[in-house]
């Protein structure tokens, strides 16, 4: 039933947005892939969606942190396809350092990106899924949206914040078929975990697999990661016909982390 969609995912050159990207695809949805990145490699995973699925993704460059560029984005999405029917808020950036040493410009970045970045592009397709009465929004949270960890000040009260919005927005769409739910990832292996595996190794003296072994011991019970394609699998069920009256909704896939 997904297929003719069209879907926006949010920090789409990489990891879980990827994903998410794929999976839409194979579905038959037109795909707006956005995020950074190397040119040439973005444009052969643009290609890759195509030649993989036979559908249309396209891809534009907006920095998360620019209302004007999100705007842009769902123009550009609407022009191209004549619609954003589900959107999939999940670009995001982390920092790690205690709040006494938090930099500023850090808090303000992660704020702006995981938090701010939803409630701006939320803010400018609702007014075509409602007029349109079907809309999905499907925001990629975390664990952290959930349960807090040390040295994550910024990241923790973003993913708070989104579960929030999540609410918000399914309260105010309820009655004009638009759901609005959050995913909550554990850990899932992707750059952005790669990146604290590494540093973990090299601070403590460790591998890389015995550091990536002891950061999953330290918060989830099942020692083993999430892939990308679960997220995505999941975010496709939230946009499918059997998730019609599921909103407002924190979904973990964690490997019993929050279960604690
Ligand atoms: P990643 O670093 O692999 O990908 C992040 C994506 O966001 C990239 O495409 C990047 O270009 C994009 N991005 C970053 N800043 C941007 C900006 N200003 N404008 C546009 N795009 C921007 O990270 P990931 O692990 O795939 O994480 C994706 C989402 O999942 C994030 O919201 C993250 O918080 C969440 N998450 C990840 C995990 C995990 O274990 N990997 C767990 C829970 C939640």
């Amino acid at each position: 039933m997904l297929k003719g969609k069209s879907v926006i995912v949010t920090g789409s050159t990489s990891g879980i947005g990827l994903a998410i990207a794929r999976c839409f695809a194979a579905e038959g949805c037109n795909i707006t892939i956005n995020g950074f990145g190397d040119k040439d490699a973005i444009e052969k995973e643009r290609a890759g969606i195509e030649k993989d699925f036979g559908v249309k993704p396209i891809y534009s460059g907006a920095d998360m942190t620019k209302p004007d560029q999100i705007a842009e984005m769902v123009k550009l999405t609407e022009k191209t396809f004549g619609a954003v029917d589900v959107l999939v808020n999940n670009a995001g950036i982390q920092f790690v350092a205690k709040i006494e040493d938090f930099p500023i410009e850090k808090w303000d970045a992660v704020i702006a990106t995981n938090l701010s970045a939803a409630f701006h592009a939320i803010r400018v397709a609702i007014p075509g899924m409602k007029a349109r009465k079907w809309g999905r929004i499907i925001n990629i949270a975390s664990a952290h949206g959930l349960v807090a960890s040390g040295e994550k000040v910024a990241y923790v009260a973003a993913k708070h914040g989104i579960v929030g919005l999540t609410k918000v927005v399914a309260v105010e769409a309820a009655n004009d078929g638009v759901t609005c739910n959050a995913i909550c990832p554990g850990w899932v292996l992707t750059p952005l975990v790669q990146q604290q595996i590494d540093a973990r190794a090299k601070a403590e003296g460790k591998t890389v697999e015995a550091a990536s072994k002891e950061m999953l011991a330290e918060k989830q019970p099942m020692l083993k990661f999430s892939s990308p394609e679960n997220i995505g699998a999941l975010a496709v069920f939230l946009a499918g016909d059997a998730a019609e009256t599921i909103s407002g909704s924190s979904y973990s896939i964690d490997g019993a982390w929050t279960a604690q």
